[in-house]
Protein backbone atom coordinates (compact mmCIF):
# COMPACT_ATOMS: atom_id res chain seq x y z
CA UNK A 1 0.00 0.00 0.00
CA UNK A 2 0.98 3.36 -1.12
CA UNK A 3 1.45 5.91 2.02
CA UNK A 4 0.30 9.38 0.84
CA UNK A 5 0.45 11.28 4.32
CA UNK A 6 2.50 14.51 4.28
CA UNK A 7 5.59 14.87 7.23
CA UNK A 8 7.69 17.45 7.84
CA UNK A 9 11.51 17.28 7.14
CA UNK A 10 13.73 20.07 8.24
CA UNK A 11 16.30 21.57 5.90
CA UNK A 12 17.99 25.05 5.28
CA UNK A 13 17.73 28.16 5.43
CA UNK A 14 18.65 28.88 1.66
CA UNK A 15 15.65 28.28 -1.10
CA UNK A 16 17.61 27.66 -3.63
CA UNK A 17 20.18 25.48 -1.90
CA UNK A 18 17.49 23.35 -0.74
CA UNK A 19 16.29 23.43 -5.09
CA UNK A 20 20.02 21.94 -5.82
CA UNK A 21 19.49 19.48 -3.41
CA UNK A 22 15.97 18.18 -4.56
CA UNK A 23 17.24 18.27 -8.43
CA UNK A 24 20.00 16.43 -7.62
CA UNK A 25 18.39 14.08 -5.50
CA UNK A 26 20.86 14.80 -2.13
CA UNK A 27 17.66 14.70 0.44
CA UNK A 28 16.72 11.46 1.37
CA UNK A 29 13.41 10.31 2.96
CA UNK A 30 13.59 10.08 6.84
CA UNK A 31 11.18 7.84 6.83
CA UNK A 32 12.50 4.76 4.15
CA UNK A 33 15.40 6.50 3.30
CA UNK A 34 14.58 7.09 -0.58
CA UNK A 35 15.22 9.91 -3.11
CA UNK A 36 13.33 12.65 -2.45
CA UNK A 37 11.69 14.78 -5.57
CA UNK A 38 10.06 18.03 -6.39
CA UNK A 39 6.35 17.74 -5.04
CA UNK A 40 4.82 20.93 -5.73
CA UNK A 41 4.22 23.42 -2.81
CA UNK A 42 2.81 23.39 0.60
CA UNK A 43 0.60 25.92 1.23
CA UNK A 44 2.18 29.37 1.88
CA UNK A 45 2.10 30.74 5.85
CA UNK A 46 3.13 33.53 7.37
CA UNK A 47 5.36 32.72 10.69
CA UNK A 48 6.40 35.02 13.71
CA UNK A 49 10.27 35.95 14.32
CA UNK A 50 11.25 37.85 17.32
CA UNK A 51 11.51 40.64 14.60
CA UNK A 52 8.07 40.32 13.38
CA UNK A 53 6.27 37.75 10.40
CA UNK A 54 8.00 35.66 8.50
CA UNK A 55 6.40 34.70 5.45
CA UNK A 56 7.60 30.86 4.06
CA UNK A 57 5.91 29.00 1.05
CA UNK A 58 7.90 25.82 1.83
CA UNK A 59 8.50 23.43 -0.96
CA UNK A 60 7.06 19.55 -1.01
CA UNK A 61 9.20 16.75 -1.71
CA UNK A 62 7.91 13.56 -2.63
CA UNK A 63 9.66 9.49 -2.10
CA UNK A 64 10.26 8.15 -5.07
CA UNK A 65 10.41 4.45 -2.84
CA UNK A 66 7.44 5.05 -0.76
CA UNK A 67 5.55 7.33 -1.78
CA UNK A 68 5.00 9.64 1.30
CA UNK A 69 5.22 13.28 0.79
CA UNK A 70 7.35 15.65 2.96
CA UNK A 71 7.00 18.91 3.89
CA UNK A 72 10.16 20.52 4.15
CA UNK A 73 10.22 23.14 6.28
CA UNK A 74 13.03 25.79 7.07
CA UNK A 75 15.21 24.74 9.64
CA UNK A 76 14.13 27.95 11.95
CA UNK A 77 10.49 26.81 11.59
CA UNK A 78 8.91 23.96 13.86
CA UNK A 79 6.54 21.69 12.78
CA UNK A 80 2.74 22.35 13.89
CA UNK A 81 4.09 26.04 15.23
CA UNK A 82 3.60 29.63 13.96
CA UNK A 83 6.28 30.78 16.19
CA UNK A 84 10.02 30.21 14.88
CA UNK A 85 12.13 28.34 16.80
CA UNK A 86 14.45 31.47 18.38
CA UNK A 87 11.22 32.98 19.85
CA UNK A 88 9.85 29.34 21.45
CA UNK A 89 13.92 28.44 22.68
CA UNK A 90 14.38 31.80 24.37
CA UNK A 91 10.85 31.15 26.28
CA UNK A 92 12.00 27.47 27.03
CA UNK A 93 15.87 29.38 27.68
CA UNK A 94 14.19 31.75 30.15
CA UNK A 95 11.82 29.43 32.27
CA UNK A 96 14.96 26.86 32.66
CA UNK A 97 16.53 30.38 34.64
CA UNK A 98 13.42 30.47 36.67
CA UNK A 99 11.17 33.00 35.32
CA UNK A 100 7.48 32.51 35.05
CA UNK A 101 5.12 32.05 32.37
CA UNK A 102 3.58 35.51 32.72
CA UNK A 103 7.05 37.21 32.09
CA UNK A 104 7.94 34.93 29.64
CA UNK A 105 5.08 36.27 27.70
CA UNK A 106 5.55 39.93 28.16
CA UNK A 107 9.15 39.81 27.17
CA UNK A 108 8.56 37.30 24.21
CA UNK A 109 4.81 39.24 23.47
CA UNK A 110 2.76 36.43 23.40
CA UNK A 111 -0.24 35.32 24.63
CA UNK A 112 0.72 34.03 28.65
CA UNK A 113 -1.56 30.52 27.06
CA UNK A 114 0.69 30.31 24.27
CA UNK A 115 3.49 30.61 26.09
CA UNK A 116 2.42 28.05 29.12
CA UNK A 117 1.47 25.43 25.96
CA UNK A 118 4.86 25.46 24.94
CA UNK A 119 6.24 25.19 28.46
CA UNK A 120 4.07 22.01 29.36
CA UNK A 121 4.76 20.44 26.09
CA UNK A 122 8.57 20.40 26.39
CA UNK A 123 8.57 19.91 30.28
CA UNK A 124 6.42 16.66 29.55
CA UNK A 125 9.14 15.41 28.16
CA UNK A 126 12.46 17.08 29.29
CA UNK A 127 13.94 13.53 29.93
CA UNK A 128 13.32 12.70 27.17
CA UNK A 129 14.65 15.39 25.18
CA UNK A 130 17.68 15.83 28.07
CA UNK A 131 18.66 12.51 26.53
CA UNK A 132 18.06 12.67 23.37
CA UNK A 133 20.41 16.13 23.27
CA UNK A 134 23.39 14.54 25.68
CA UNK A 135 23.27 11.41 23.00
CA UNK A 136 23.92 13.78 20.09
CA UNK A 137 26.42 15.51 22.11
CA UNK A 138 28.63 12.59 22.99
CA UNK A 139 28.24 11.46 19.04
CA UNK A 140 29.43 14.49 17.69
CA UNK A 141 31.60 16.40 20.07
CA UNK A 142 35.45 16.52 19.47
CA UNK A 143 35.82 16.09 23.09
CA UNK A 144 32.42 16.39 25.20
CA UNK A 145 31.74 17.68 28.02
CA UNK A 146 28.26 16.65 29.29
CA UNK A 147 26.54 19.81 30.97
CA UNK A 148 26.23 20.11 34.92
CA UNK A 149 22.86 19.12 36.53
CA UNK A 150 20.87 21.43 36.80
CA UNK A 151 17.98 22.34 39.29
CA UNK A 152 15.77 21.08 37.72
CA UNK A 153 14.79 18.08 34.30
CA UNK A 154 13.47 21.66 32.38
CA UNK A 155 16.50 23.13 32.78
CA UNK A 156 18.53 19.93 32.75
CA UNK A 157 17.26 19.36 29.09
CA UNK A 158 17.79 23.06 27.92
CA UNK A 159 21.40 23.02 28.93
CA UNK A 160 21.72 19.81 26.90
CA UNK A 161 20.40 21.55 23.89
CA UNK A 162 23.42 24.06 24.19
CA UNK A 163 25.94 21.50 25.06
CA UNK A 164 24.68 19.69 22.01
CA UNK A 165 24.94 22.85 19.72
CA UNK A 166 28.67 23.72 21.50
CA UNK A 167 29.65 19.80 20.36
CA UNK A 168 28.94 20.09 16.93
CA UNK A 169 30.19 23.43 16.47
CA UNK A 170 33.54 21.41 17.85
CA UNK A 171 32.94 18.72 15.18
CA UNK A 172 32.15 21.20 12.46
CA UNK A 173 33.62 24.30 12.66
CA UNK A 174 32.50 25.13 9.39
CA UNK A 175 28.64 25.95 9.72
CA UNK A 176 29.58 28.61 11.97
CA UNK A 177 27.80 30.36 14.42
CA UNK A 178 24.11 28.20 14.14
CA UNK A 179 21.88 28.96 16.67
CA UNK A 180 21.54 26.59 19.29
CA UNK A 181 17.44 26.22 18.97
CA UNK A 182 18.29 25.40 15.26
CA UNK A 183 20.13 22.71 15.40
CA UNK A 184 17.70 21.66 18.18
CA UNK A 185 14.96 21.63 15.55
CA UNK A 186 17.19 20.29 13.01
CA UNK A 187 18.11 17.41 15.08
CA UNK A 188 14.46 16.44 16.07
CA UNK A 189 13.41 16.80 12.86
CA UNK A 190 11.13 20.02 13.89
CA UNK A 191 9.06 18.19 16.11
CA UNK A 192 10.87 19.65 19.28
CA UNK A 193 7.21 20.79 20.65
CA UNK A 194 5.13 18.50 17.93
CA UNK A 195 3.08 15.25 19.17
CA UNK A 196 5.22 12.22 19.82
CA UNK A 197 9.25 12.75 20.16
CA UNK A 198 11.60 11.25 17.56
CA UNK A 199 13.21 8.28 18.91
CA UNK A 200 15.78 8.30 16.64
CA UNK A 201 15.87 11.19 14.01
CA UNK A 202 19.02 12.99 13.61
CA UNK A 203 19.53 14.84 10.64
CA UNK A 204 22.70 17.22 11.51
CA UNK A 205 23.20 17.79 7.42
CA UNK A 206 20.10 19.94 7.10
CA UNK A 207 22.75 22.67 8.80
ZN1 LIG B 1 10.29 7.09 1.59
Amino acid sequence: MERSEALVLTVGVNAAEVEGQLASGELECPWCGGVLARWGWAQARVLRGSGGPVRVRPRRGRCGRCGVTHVLLPVFALARRVDLVEVIGAALAAKAAGAGARSIAAACGRPVDTVRGWLRRFGSRAGLVRAFFIGLLVEVGVDPVPPAPAPSVFADAVAAVAGAAVAALSRWPGIGEVPPWWLACAASGGRLLAPGWPEKLINTSSL
